[in-house]
């Protein structure tokens, strides 16, 4: 049977399967890329901004159906599904806006008459990407690349096929030329053979560690540039200081928002001793209570996660933590009902060889802890791994101006959840990857910075 499946994962039935690409069909895909770029790159930002500005429109319109797709293959909550289309529409808009101005060409004074630095596209770009975000991890990647000149080629997650196909469509009918953006339907394992070929230039994924590294080593083959978007097991550190109703409602929604599949979910909730107490009572209150059940109603507060490899993983992680002394204050075992759900859960440990504090669990479960102090609070935050995003809730500037500089990862959100932004870079730094997405950084990354001297 195809890997290449839709499964509903609120009743656990596959939908529908599609046959992979055959590799005379990739070849057509990558020779169509190589033409479509040729053409794609002497466009001006003008030009390439009306099509991407209509795909932005093609979404709104679409963004009910779309939605339902998500829901359909991956479990998103509808609301959360709309919510992820319109985010898509904006990163459109905003790079058709603001592309010309992040890439513009700038001088530096030498003894040339005139010399300077302009961001050149780079050709036909790669980009794997995972389930969990199935839109907006696509256009993250797509408005700033073809804003910037290049092509897209898509290798979507295996159980996502209709949301990979619904995308090369969207491009299609916004009226982007043929080539442009196109969805290969392959398997994991003929990645590193696309990555490989001459014509395409760079590649990208978001994913595991794993899937991560073996696009690296495949592309470090060719030397072909990639960017790396990997897992996270973000901490929360909560101080006295802070608004602690506001930081309770943020904890819960940034660990369970999208079932808990989420690479800047906050994982691990660091807490000082002080008002420790006070957050664990009510933290694990609105845990327990979480309305889970069907994702297309919209009372639903906690679907089912994606699939049924996720379900036993999950699980596999909150067994294993158990036996190694995490005590589960709620939850810690799967819901014995129809399709793929597990139960809210919240773990307190003691920092260590713990599962759930060493590994990233992807699904509702969250890992609390208490600190000293705000030492010992950065100290157990970056006590990982992972290094992707980080959260922080302190009214007291001196804590804020510490925790900012200390926190080793790619982003400090102080008395907000971790989210990505069309305007901020979006990275991580150890096991979480490397390169960024988005803004002056992100779109440059797929650009040749071109040194220009003219005597
Ligand atoms: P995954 O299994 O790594 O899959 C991600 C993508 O990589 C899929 O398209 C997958 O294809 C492909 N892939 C898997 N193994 C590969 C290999 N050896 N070579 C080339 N491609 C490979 O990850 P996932 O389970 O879908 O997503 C969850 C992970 O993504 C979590 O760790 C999460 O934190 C991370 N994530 C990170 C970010 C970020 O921005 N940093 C955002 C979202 C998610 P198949 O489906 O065909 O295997």
């Amino acid at each position: 049977m195809s890997t290449i499946a839709s499964t509903n994962p609120f009743t656990g039935e596959t939908v529908k399967t599609f046959d992979a690409h055959t590799p005379a069909q990739v070849e057509a895909r990558l020779a169509k890329a190589d033409q479509a770029f040729r053409e794609w790159r002497k466009r001006s930002f003008a030009e390439r901004a009306a099509l991407v500005r209509k795909a932005a429109g093609v979404l709104d319109q679409r963004k009910e159906e779309l939605s339902r797709l998500m829901t359909l293959e991956m479990g998103k909550l509808h609301q959360a599904g709309v919510g992820e289309v319109e985010k898509c529409a904006l990163a459109c808009r905003y790079y058709a806006d603001h592309a010309e101005e992040h890439l513009k060409d700038r001088s530096i004074e030498t003894d040339a008459k005139r010399s300077l630095v302009r961001h050149q596209p780079l050709g036909p770009v790669l980009a794997v990407m995972p389930w969990n975000f199935p839109f907006w991890q696509v256009f993250r990647f797509a408005a700033p690349a073809l804003m910037a000149g290049n092509v897209g080629l898509l290798k979507h997650a295996s159980n996502v096929p209709q949301t990979a196909l619904a995308i090369e469509e969207i491009f299609t009918q916004a009226g982007l030329p043929e080539g442009c953006f196109q969805t290969l339907l392959i398997e994991s394992k003929r990645v590193a053979q696309v990555i490989g070929d001459p014509r395409v230039k760079a590649g990208t994924l978001t994913g595991s560690e794993g899937a991560g590294r073996s696009l690296a080593q495949a592309a470090g083959e060719h030397l072909k540039k990639v960017v790396l978007e990997l897992g996270g097991s973000d901490p929360f550190v909560l101080l006295p200081s802070a608004d602690l109703e506001k930081a309770i409602d943020t904890a819960v929604k940034a660990r369970v928002q999208n079932a808990g599949q989420s690479c800047i979910a906050a994982k691990r909730f660091i807490v000082h001793e002080r008002v420790a107490d006070a957050f664990e009572k009510e933290f694990v209150r609105k845990m327990a209570a979480l309305k889970v059940g069907d994702p297309a109603d919209d009372s639903t507060e906690l679907g089912p996660v994606a699939s049924k490899q996720v379900l036993d993983d999950v699980d596999e992680q909150v067994q294993r933590s158990l036996k190694q002394g995490a005590k589960a204050l709620t939850g810690g075992h799967r819901l014995s009902r129809r399709g793929f759900f597990y139960a809210p859960t919240v773990l307190a440990l003691t920092p260590g060889d713990v599962a759930a504090w060493r590994e990233e669990i992807f699904g509702p479960v969250a890992t609390l802890v208490r600190a000293r102090d705000l030492d010992h609070a950065i100290a157990l935050a970056n006590d990982t791994p992972f290094g992707l995003g980080s959260a922080a809730f302190t009214r007291d500037a001196q804590e804020q101006e510490r925790l900012c500089n200390e926190l080793d990862a790619g982003q400090v959100f102080i008395n907000g959840m971790v989210k990505s932004d069309p305007r901020l870079p979006f990275g991580g730094v150890k096991s979480s990857g490397y390169g960024r997405e988005l803004s002056s950084e992100g779109i440059r990354e797929f650009t040749n910075a071109k040194t220009i001297w003219i005597g």
